[in-house]
């Protein structure tokens, strides 16, 4: 089959082996895929991975020992999990020990053709959910995630209920982060560095600034960390509230190294947000309370897999979709 593989380097391959099918697996022809900034960070050398990458997909089951799931549109859940550890009996599943990523982590992603994941991964799309909005439902499910981390509703101007909560990027993430805390009830700001991508925010009615015209001033009740960044978590300190809460959404392969103590002395919460749940996801998608379209910059065929990496790494740019066809 098709994919694009990075081992070292990225290339696409015209003849990668099809996935094995193990007891429990569904096998899937996918139809298109979403670049993601993680993609980008493990060429880079993030989880130390190599296979094909990719992990926001929509399909359809070829097959499946659930007869029930053959033919069926489908997206999937990254985590991979054993079902036994302690972590995944006491309902820590994506958390588990012995747990392979799919794209991420000792399992194939989803730029090919065809993708293998356990049946019990998969969700059964509703007709109200097309082919484009598919491609965002993890990354969606990892934005509400964020509602069962963190307390984020309660109204900008009314004392003493009030919150301040900065979205600190307007990239792919940091845009469906803040449509999620609006649509939470939750007075979001967006902060980003690229006026076309805030236009997106004036469009929905969330308020948005440049970064280049704020000045941090410790006093925002919680920080959503959405730059991929390394730089990200300095800031979002300078802008916390002490006793606030930082959250961060950034998976970057480049540490570095930075005073913690403002952190000590502000008595700070840092909370690091991954995966999350996709019914949820997959319902705000059905009823149109999230804009994915205008996330779409480009639709590129997987035999361009390199370019559209190229193109998606690119500063301005939002999601590249692959389509497999
Ligand atoms: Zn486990």
């Amino acid at each position: 089959m098709r994919a694009l593989v990075f081992e070292q380097t990225l290339s696409f391959r015209p003849r990668q082996a099809e996935p094995a099918q193990n007891e429990g697996d569904a096998l899937i022809k996918v139809r298109q895929a979403g670049i993601c900034a993680t993609d980008l960070e493990i060429t880079k050398g993030y989880m130390g991975f190599a296979g094909i990458l990719g992990h926001e997909f929509v399909g359809d089951v070829v097959s499946a020992d659930n007869k029930e799931l053959i033919g069926q549109r489908v997206a999937g859940e990254i985590n991979i999990v054993c079902g036994r550890c302690d972590l995944c009996l006491s309902g820590l599943s994506t958390h588990c020990r012995n747990r392979s990523v799919l794209g991420i982590s000792k399992h194939n992603g989803a730029f090919a053709e065809f993708v293998r994941l356990p049946s019990v991964n998969l969700h059964v799309l509703p007709r109200a959910v097309d082919e484009d909005a598919g491609v965002f439902v993890e990354p969606l499910a990892a934005a509400f995630q964020i509602l069962k981390q963190v307390k984020v509703e309660g109204k900008a101007d009314s004392a003493p209920g009030r919150k301040w909560v900065t979205v600190l990027g307007d990239g792919r993430l940091g845009l469906l982060v803040a449509q999620v805390l609006r649509n939470a009830n939750c007075p979001v700001r967006v902060v980003g560095r690229h006026s076309e991508k805030l236009a997106l925010c004036e469009k929905w009615q969330i308020r948005s600034r440049l970064l280049a015209d704020i000045i941090p001033r410790h006093d925002q009740d919680v920080v959503v960390d959405c730059t991929g960044s390394a730089g990200g978590f300095e800031l979002a300190m300078q802008m916390v509230r002490p006793r606030g809460t930082i959250v961060l959404k950034s998976t970057v392969a480049a540490g570095k190294p930075m005073n913690l103590a403002p952190l000590v002395i502000d008595e700070i919460s840092v909370i690091g947000s991954r995966c999350g749940p996709f019914r949820e996801a997959i319902r705000a998608l059905a009823e149109k309370q999230v804009d994915v379209a205008s996330l779409i910059h480009r639709r590129m065929r997987l035999e361009q897999g390199v370019e559209a990496m190229e193109l998606a790494e690119r500063p301005g740019v939002l999601k590249v979709i692959l389509t497999m066809d």
